[in-house]
């Protein structure tokens, strides 16, 4: 066990001192100015940018790759973006939004104003030796970027360059926002970022995520989810004692779950109930032997509009619970009356 600590942490430390050593590389060799632009056409123009820092850009993405750096841990890789933007003449705002890992760069100052948004936070647990098929993690249970995520900023930091490029050449008025936010994979970043008006000048929003196929879609093509958290009370009892006298917080949920599962062939077609990877119970005050008293459900619902969440939240808060009520600030309180007695 303490061997393979051990080796853990080596590892850990190779990869660390590998990422710190490719991004000094990068940073002396990044995006080397250009050598022959094509004259006449813009987008040639932008093409040639990225053909041209191919190179470059995936260099982004494997320092990226090995910072590995999970949601809202993001520290080292959006220092290094920041200074890797600012390089490229991008004026760069680390930590907007009360998110100390944001990564906020323009360039340009008229209109029309032009978003890339993405994200670079890796996931837990996703340590993978690159290149490798096989699941093969680089350091057993480390944060990793299994899913793709250092592809994305660094894609995004090669076209922002290649606009900029282009723009620049053929004096095109505008301004490119490149919004590389932290936790994707906890929905984290862009709520906040529009409450506190960074997308409010925004005429046009192009936002990457890594697929298995290129292509691009417009409009609307996920709806927006909304969380809330449904709170189970019940009663705890010693499991070896006298477990008849509980209240299992835990079946509460279970019920809960089950039954939303049976509401959903009765949903509208803009809803979308949770699934699986929206399945994620934490339980609090829970102890081995003793019937948790207290379960909190983070749920989550996509619909189009916040009073519809809320129709859709009690609907399935009763089907946990029968006495479920609306706080009113989108937390659905329920009791347990339904849990065995
Ligand atoms: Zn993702």
């Amino acid at each position: 066990m303490a061997r393979e600590t051990m080796t853990g942490k080596t590892h850990l430390r190779r990869a660390s001192v590998l990422a710190l050593l490719v991004a000094g590389f990068a940073l002396v060799s990044i995006f080397p100015s250009a050598l022959a632009d094509s004259p006449s056409d813009p987008k040639r123009v932008a093409f040639e940018a990225v053909d041209r820092n191919a190179e470059a850009i995936a260099t982004v993405g494997d320092v990226l790759y090995y910072f590995g750096e999970p949601g809202m841990q993001e520290y080292e890789s959006s220092k290094y973006l920041k200074s890797t933007l600012e390089q490229i003449g991008f004026k760069v705002e680390l930590g907007g939004a009360g998110l100390p890992t944001n990564v906020w760069a323009t360039w340009g100052s008229s209109k029309p104003v032009i978003l890339i948004a993405t994200e670079m936070d890796a996931l837990p647990d996703g340590s993978q030796t690159p290149g490798s098929i096989p699941r093969k993690p680089l350091v057993e249970g480390a944060p990793g970027h299994m899913e793709g995520h250092n592809v994305m900023a660094a894609m995004a930091v090669g076209a922002a360059q290649a606009v900029k490029k282009a723009m620049e050449q053929f004096k095109i008025a505008g301004t490119v926002i490149l919004s590389i936010g932290p936790a994707e994979e906890q929905l984290m970043s862009r709520p906040y970022l529009v409450r506190e008006g960074y997308l409010k000048d925004v005429d046009a929003g192009i936002i990457t995520h890594i697929q298995n196929s290129l292509s691009t879609g417009y409009g609307l093509q996920n709806y927006a989810l909304i969380g809330a958290k449904f709170t189970f009370k019940g009663r705890t009892a010693h499991g070896g004692v006298n477990p008849w006298d509980g209240i299992d917080a835990v079946d509460a949920v279970e019920l809960m779950d089950i039954g939303f599962d049976k509401l959903r062939e009765h949903l509208r077609p803009t809803y979308r109930g949770p699934s699986d990877d929206h399945h994620r119970w934490c339980a609090a005050q829970h102890h081995s032997r003793r019937r948790p008293d207290l379960v909190v459900y983070p749920g989550c619902e996509r619909t189009l509009g916040k009073g519809k969440f809320r129709q859709v939240g009690q609907r399935r808060a009763r089907r946990g619970a029968d006495d479920g009520h609306d706080d009113g600030d989108g937390t659905v309180r329920c009791g347990v009356a339904v849990a065995r007695q």
